[in-house]
């Protein structure tokens, strides 16, 4: 199928940008990699009537580390999240994620702040940010505020965002000494959303758990935070009895449904058994292992 017409406009700043949001509200979406909004135009799923392409607006591509935070801008592509020595060495839970969101064709496109703004809850992404605490800038042409991760997912498909807001960055919390990640999917076959996918992220101080994060996709409406567990961890020795405990707690935080993937039990099963293999691998890695 072909998508209803729409109008193109290929904004050159964000202030142009925001400005055109402003005036188009309900009617104007934000194009990035287009990887999810162009076939659900083509399939007519969403048929806005004006498209305001950030593609063409310099400096959104970028990722770094700056007062005391990882920046992600709207341009900022899952390929070169792939590819990122930093996140490789210091972002493990990012690191994992990023070659396992769809196929290469797709990551070379889309963006992680694209993605988020999409909020598939069965979208990878949502429950990196989640698992780091990661905080997330909304700006329009009258200011902007920042919105918790855990604030941020509302539903399926559904965020905080207006629709005279723009994504503007992701800012996670800069890795110290001692952090660990893991993302552990399941999925059919390469190239393919989760059944189920685990995100962990642990902040180890003096041979405790100072902070943990946890994420789960696909297990529910939206991507959602294992917060019992979280607290379950914090100040404990992670021994056996700690990550079976905060594995069962991520389990019965899971609101899955039963489809052709699986069961209502085989995926809280599996959220289970991933919580617990993420936590072993994110507390090898913040101890310097692989
Ligand atoms: C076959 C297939 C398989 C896929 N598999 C996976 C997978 O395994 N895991 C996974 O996580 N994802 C998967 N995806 C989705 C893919 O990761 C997309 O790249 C991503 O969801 C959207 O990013 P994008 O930059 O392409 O956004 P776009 O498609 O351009 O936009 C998506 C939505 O976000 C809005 N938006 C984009 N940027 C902003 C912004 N800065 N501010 C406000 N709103 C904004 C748009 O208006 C639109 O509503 C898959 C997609 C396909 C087609």
């Amino acid at each position: 199928m072909l998508p209803a017409p729409f109008e193109y406009h290929a904004p050159k700043t964000v202030d142009e940008a925001l400005e055109l949001l402003d005036q188009l509200g309900d009617e104007g979406k934000v194009l990035a990699g287009g990887q999810s909004l162009i076939p659900l135009l083509k399939l007519r799923f969403a048929s806005p009537g004006h498209l305001v392409d950030i593609n063409k607006i310099k400096d959104l591509d970028y990722l770094e580390e700056r007062d005391g935070a990882l920046r992600i801008g709207p341009l900022f592509r899952h390929k070169s999240a792939e590819r990122s020595s930093l996140l490789a060495s210091r972002y493990h839970v990012m690191a994992d994620a990023a070659p396992q969101i769809a196929d290469p064709i797709i990551r070379n496109r889309g963006t992680i702040v694209g993605s988020v703004a999409h909020a598939d809850p069965s979208g990878d992404w949502g429950a990196v940010l989640l698992a780091l605490d990661a905080d997330l800038v909304l700006r329009s042409s009258s200011g902007s505020r920042t919105v918790k991760a855990r604030d941020f997912f509302n539903g399926p498909f559904s965020t905080a965002l207006e629709p005279n807001e723009m994504l503007s960055e992701i800012r996670i919390p800069a890795s110290r000494s001692q952090t660990g990640g893991a993302y552990l999917k399941l999925e059919r076959k390469v190239g393919d959303f989760a059944t189920v996918a685990v995100a962990v992220h642990l902040q180890m101080a003096d041979g405790q758990v100072g902070s943990a994060g946890i994420g789960l996709t696909a297990v529910g409406p939206q991507n959602l935070k294992a917060e019992r567990a979280e607290a379950a961890l914090k100040g404990r020795v992670l021994d056996d009895a700690a990550i079976k405990e905060a594995a069962g707690l991520a389990a019965e935080a899971a609101e899955p449904k039963a489809d052709h993937r699986g069961s209502v039990e085989y995926k809280r099963n599996v959220v289970r058994v991933f919580t617990e293999r993420g936590l072993r691998r994110a507390y090898e890695r913040a101890r310097g292992g692989g």
